[in-house]
């Protein structure tokens, strides 16, 4: 049975506890990656910088950005304690295999489905590839696909 590392572990545990369930439990199916569970306000800003410039005025796109949350005046849902996302990918990291990750956020809401009807975790988890959740991927600009998020 596939098992977290120490890293993915101490970062899944700091999120929010419905998110910690889901994941321990795919985790005995499916071996998977936890790349970020809280991230601070410094850390948002960090990598709100990546792909832009301040300018004097603001900040001006400059390459490929990875979020539009700066952290501070625009929170990501990693910067609350605990954290309302994590980001999880299948292992092996393949970063071009995107129909694998699709599959694997179906998997994932799958079990979550089951933890909810069972009464084991109260939220949602919703996926940064279809954040309203209406099953449809075709009306989103963006997507992100190893985000998982809960709404409070
Ligand atoms: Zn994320």
């Amino acid at each position: 049975m596939p098992d977290y590392s120490q890293k993915s572990q101490h970062l899944l545990a700091t999120a929010h506890l419905d998110l910690q369930i889901v994941f321990n439990e795919v985790i005995k199916t499916w071996d998977c990656t936890v790349l970020y569970g809280h991230r601070s306000q410094k850390e948002q800003f960090e990598l709100f910088k990546n792909g832009r410039e301040w300018d004097g005025l603001v900040w001006k796109e400059t390459g490929v950005t990875v979020t539009d949350k700066d952290g501070y005046q625009n929170k990501s849902d990693h910067n609350y304690i605990p954290s309302r996302a994590v980001d999880v990918v299948p292992y092996p990291i393949d970063w071009k295999d995107t129909k694998r990750m699709i599959r694997f956020i179906g998997f994932v809401q799958g079990v979550a489905a089951r933890l909810k009807a069972e009464g084991r975790i109260t939220h949602d988890i919703i996926s940064g590839a279809d954040w309203d959740n209406d099953t449809y991927m075709t009306d989103h600009q963006f997507t992100d696909l190893p985000h998982f998020f809960i709404k409070l």
